[in-house]
């Protein structure tokens, strides 16, 4: 069994005391394969550490992140570029909008998730969106750059069946992690409708634990807790869940 956890901050500073250790649990359970998105600047160093130690299993991404758009986010874009003009990545993310946390700066958000789609759409890469309470924001820019040359993931997909069928009609999978397995996680209740071509796995480490691991740190290993409730819901063994949305994150990412 090979899965793939589609969304994992692996090089956090939750993982600093047991990074390797870590990383060897999820291998062991069949996590092969970590796609890796970036926040801002100041972690790109601990990024590519983590690919220099990992080179089977890492896959990065590069992007700002939106709870990281502030005042500075010009030259936090400028440096996205630079990195995009010195080597490849797998896509252009964590992007989008984030308005739970603060709305001060939702005007420079829209416009760096509007850059930022333009820049995968230059390099043929797909985008990977963070969306918090910004469902319609995030909505009204897909739609005006819809187009086969856009495509990626909706991360942590946590909306209503509408919103699903409306993520996958602007080219989008559905990143499901541990939120699938919370009780009041309400995905759960629609997912059987939502064609399994259409999701892929992730953890979103060290947030967002599983239940029964819920409030703790998360870590890949715990993507296995996903699959077995993905199982349950479409009625599949945890290998065929493992195969399809592999295959699925494939289809993503060309690798
Ligand atoms: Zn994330």
């Amino acid at each position: 069994m090979i899965l793939t956890d589609t969304h994992s901050h692996l090089y956090s500073e939750a993982f600093d005391e047991d990074r390797d250790a870590m990383i060897n649990r999820a291998l062991d359970l069949g996590v092969q394969r970590f796609f890796i998105p970036a926040i801002d600047s100041t972690y790109a160093n601990r990024m590519y550490d983590l690919e220099k130690n990992y080179p089977q299993n890492i896959y990065l991404m590069m992007g700002l992140h939106p709870t990281h758009v502030k005042e500075n986010y010009e030259e936090e874009l400028r440096f996205v570029e630079k990195q995009f003009s010195e080597r490849a990545f797998f896509g252009v993310g964590e992007i989008g909008i984030d308005l739970y946390w603060d709305k001060t700066f939702l005007k420079q958000q829209q416009d760096a998730f509007v850059r930022q789609i333009q820049l995968a759409k230059n390099h043929g890469l797909p985008i990977v969106i963070h969306c918090r309470e910004a469902f319609d924001e995030i909505f009204e820019i897909l739609d005006q750059e819809k187009g086969s040359d856009l495509y990626g993931i909706f991360h942590c997909f946590t909306g209503t069946h509408k919103q699903a069928l409306q993520a996958i009609e602007y080219n989008m999978k559905l990143g499901i992690g541990g939120v699938v397995t919370f009780k009041n996680g309400k995905i759960d209740q629609f997912l059987n409708k939502i064609d399994l071509n259409n999701i892929v796995l992730e953890t979103d480490a060290p947030y967002l634990s599983p239940t029964p691991y819920r409030g703790k740190r998360n870590e890949s290993a715990y993507l296995i807790k996903v699959v077995e409730k993905l199982a349950s819901i479409y009625n599949l063994s945890e290998e065929e869940i493992a195969k399809i949305t592999t295959e699925n994150s494939k289809k993503v990412f060309g690798v």
